[in-house]
């Protein structure tokens, strides 16, 4: 028969709340609140940790998406393939890539043109979206275009480590049926396109920086051929793509432009 021991009371360090708990607690800090929505009238506002893991996934997914309207054309498209744009307390404007900042955001399309006239002072986009004078100079668009051209490799990088990113044009021909995603660097030359066509039937390719910069985001030499099977980091780095190569607007996958760089490195995996 167990035998009954009396609990030891709980020895709280004896401080009193500052002002005093409303429940007469002697601890320092108040308790936490068993439910973060209680009493708030406002739903959103009391999201959990968990909500808002489960609404990032199925924003991954393309459920219940949040739409947003570009304050140059007024189209509207999912939020997570337009750029979000912050102003800090000095009025001065930048892009917040990740699409976390708190506070107003002001939303343009991943597109060169919405976004280089909602840079030029005149057009006054910014200023109407946050309802206060913005500072924006001429070099924010080649900022922008840095930001989500380092997105794009830094993203290429978390797949290498993963182990989930197919390199080189031999390895993407053989495995080609398992992946989702293709893509080409833009600096890839016509003829090494026509190879990699042929050996993934003609299905869509991306568009990537340079082989030398992919080569270095996935730590070895310069690559331009690359794919990844289907998920989550797939499907964002297919979006980092789509925003980047929107702002870049030039040459797009396919164009048949004299290559400038030798074939023979373009697809040498990298070294470990
Ligand atoms: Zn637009």
């Amino acid at each position: 028969m167990r035998r009954k021991t009396r609990a030891e009371p709980v020895r709280a360090a004896v401080v009193a709340c500052q002002p005093p708990c409303y429940r007469g607690c002697v601890s320092s800090s108040p308790p936490p609140l068993r439910n973060p929505t209680a009493g708030r009238p406002d739903g959103a506002a009391g999201k959990t940790h968990r909500d808002r893991k489960k609404g990032r996934r199925r924003s991954a997914l393309g459920v219940d998406e949040p739409q947003r309207s570009c304050i140059v054309c007024r189209a509207t498209g999912p939020a997570a393939t337009m750029l979000r744009f912050a102003r800090s307390a000095d009025g001065a404007v930048g892009l917040d890539v990740a699409g976390r900042l708190p506070g107003r955001g002001a939303w343009v399309c991943a597109a060169a043109r919405c976004l280089e006239k909602a840079v030029e002072p005149k057009h006054g986009g910014f200023a109407r979206a946050f309802d206060a004078p913005c500072l924006t100079t001429a070099a924010l668009t080649a900022s922008v275009r840095a930001t989500l051209r380092a997105d794009v490799l830094s993203r290429l990088g978390l797949l290498r480590r993963a182990g989930a990113l197919v390199l080189g044009r031999e390895e993407v021909g053989r495995r080609v049926e398992g992946l989702a995603l293709l893509a080409l660097a833009d600096d890839l030359s016509a003829g090494s396109r026509r190879e990699v066509a042929e050996l993934v039937g003609g299905r869509a390719c991306e568009r990537l920086p340079t082989m030398a910069e992919v080569g270095a985001a996935v730590g070895g030499r310069p690559v331009g051929v690359v794919g990844a099977p289907a998920g989550g980091a797939t499907t964002a780095l297919a979006r980092a793509i789509a925003r980047w190569s929107g702002v870049e607007g030039s040459a797009s996958v396919g164009d048949d432009a004299p290559a400038t760089v030798a074939d023979e490195d373009d697809d040498a995996p990298p070294s470990p």
